[in-house]
């Protein structure tokens, strides 16, 4: 499988048909919570430009995305009194990609509890 498809969940999320908890957005980026967090706080950033993953995406996107990331990294970690934060990536469902638009978890983590599979 390749290429983007515009129904995907994510998609959806970003158009506004589907409903998710929105905690950041600019104009190139969204972050909203994961709706099975494996920890608390898990939050997910996409860009909104239509990428698979980070194996299709226009490199000029990255930069904002990963503004992003540690935007919400570093407010996640303040807002759950973490000790640290996860930060995944997956690429295609061999690696772990179940939604096929490119974005990035952000996990608070807390000593001593581990990711919820
Ligand atoms: P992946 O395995 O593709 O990196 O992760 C996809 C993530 O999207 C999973 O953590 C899953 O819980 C989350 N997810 C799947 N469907 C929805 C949804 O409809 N809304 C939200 N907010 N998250 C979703």
């Amino acid at each position: 499988m390749s290429g983007y498809d515009k129904d995907n969940i994510f998609a959806k999320i970003l158009r506004g048909d589907i409903p998710s908890h929105r905690v950041y957005e600019d104009e190139a980026t969204v972050a909203f919570m994961d709706v099975m967090p494996q920890a608390e706080g898990h939050v997910l950033v996409l860009p909104k430009a239509s990428s698979r993953n980070i194996l299709d995406a226009d490199p000029a996107t990255l930069p904002a995305l990963i503004a992003t990331v540690q935007k919400v990294a570093i407010a996640a970690k303040e807002a759950f009194d973490a000790d640290g934060v996860t930060i995944m990536q997956f690429n295609e469902a061999p690696a772990g990609q179940s939604v096929f638009h490119l974005h990035f978890h952000v996990i608070p983590r807390r000593e001593g509890i581990p990711l919820k599979p």
